[in-house]
């Protein structure tokens, strides 16, 4: 608990002083003395608790709570009024806006202690939910859910502002085999090994690489042209074939490959959903496997609709640079 971090606001520094006093073994403590300053200091870097004095001249302690609470960066961080007032309208008027609890001045010091220890206990347990909710256990990388949620959020934002986005679904080849040649816990490492690579493999702050099911991964690729998408398809590709990781089993190669299928949307019309992308990118997968594995194809379209791969823009594939043991394309 002695890595958390505290942000203390209020006017008087008598008090900041008190309480840093009384803090300064659970938590390393930030202060300010206005909410101008408390708000720069929050952003600099997310406290895990905010203990906020109600009355300060300037703005206002249930003023800055507001802004707070109203902001996703801070609206889950824990706020405990600081307050010399005792009347319960203000009290529950505080819990309203959004604090989990209030503190009385005077300050007593086991009181005090024993209700700051109590929210930061509550608020790691939170985080430790919500990573562990949205993580993979196995490969580390994000979730379904995790994927769901910004595919969503990416997906809506690329029809505003008329951005491409693309979706790269990866399907390690004949995992089957594999797991019957080497047994079950050689095949979560090996998935491990495919996780690292997809992760290097997209560089973006915006990029988010996940696991989508089973031996299927995915690789989100916000504001990205088709270009850009075949760029990391083909990252991924050489990846896989320069740690040529052994798969005995494999008909293809001899050692672990995967399937790319790239789905990509120039720009989002109205009229189509974020689902049209994921179906185009399964598609362009099937293609990748049909046409013999270990490779990228990719399918997309402005306005989206399923292309039939004849049309102009029909499937390029994309294979491995100089794979031990495949030919060239
Ligand atoms: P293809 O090249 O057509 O993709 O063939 P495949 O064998 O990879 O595909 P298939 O869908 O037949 O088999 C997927 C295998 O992935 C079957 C399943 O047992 C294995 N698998 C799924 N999740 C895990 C996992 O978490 N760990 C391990 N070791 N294996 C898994
Ligand atoms: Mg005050
Ligand atoms: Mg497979
Ligand atoms: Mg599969």
């Amino acid at each position: 608990m002695n890595n958390s971090s505290i942000l203390l606001v209020d006017d008087d520094p008598v008090i900041i002083h008190r309480i840093s006093r009384i803090l300064s073994e659970v938590a390393t403590l930030r202060f300010a003395t206005n909410g101008e300053a408390a708000l720069r200091l929050a952003r600099v870097a997310v406290p895990d608790l905010i203990l906020l004095d109600s009355e300060m001249p300037g703005m206002s302690g249930f003023e800055i709570c507001e802004i707070l609470k109203a902001d996703p960066e801070f609206a889950d961080v824990p706020v405990i009024f600081v307050t010399s007032h005792s009347d319960t309208a203000l009290h529950v008027a505080g819990l309203e806006l959004g604090a989990v609890d209030f503190i009385a001045k005077p300050i007593s010091e086991p009181l005090l202690l024993v209700r700051v220890k109590t929210q930061l206990r509550i608020k790691h347990l939170t985080d430790e939910l919500r990573r562990t909710s949205t993580v993979d256990a196995l490969t580390g990388l994000a979730n379904r859910r995790r994927l769901d949620e910004r595919l969503e959020r990416e997906w809506l934002r690329s029809l505003r502002d008329k951005d491409p986005i693309a979706l790269l679904l990866v399907d390690v080849d004949f995992f089957k085999l594999y797991n019957d040649h080497y047994g079950h816990p050689e095949g979560d490492a090996c998935l491990q090994a495919v996780a690292r690579v997809l992760m290097e493999s997209c560089q973006r702050p915006a990029d988010l690489a996940a696991r989508y099911g089973g031996e299927e991964f995915a690789l989100l690729l916000p504001q990205t042209t088709l270009a850009g998408a075949q760029l990391v398809a083909q990252r991924v590709l050489d990846a896989m074939a320069r740690q040529a990781l052994p798969h005995a089993a494999s008909s293809i190669a001899n050692h672990v490959t995967v399937s790319v299928g790239i789905g990509y949307v120039d720009v989002p019309g109205s009229e189509s959903q974020v689902r049209d992308l994921v179906a185009v990118a399964d598609q362009a997968l099937y293609a990748a496997k049909s046409a013999g594995r270990a490779q990228a194809w990719h399918m997309g379209t402005a306005p989206l609709q399923l292309p039939a791969p004849a049309v102009g823009h029909g499937p390029t594939t994309l294979r491995p640079h100089s794979p031990p043991d495949l030919p060239a394309t």
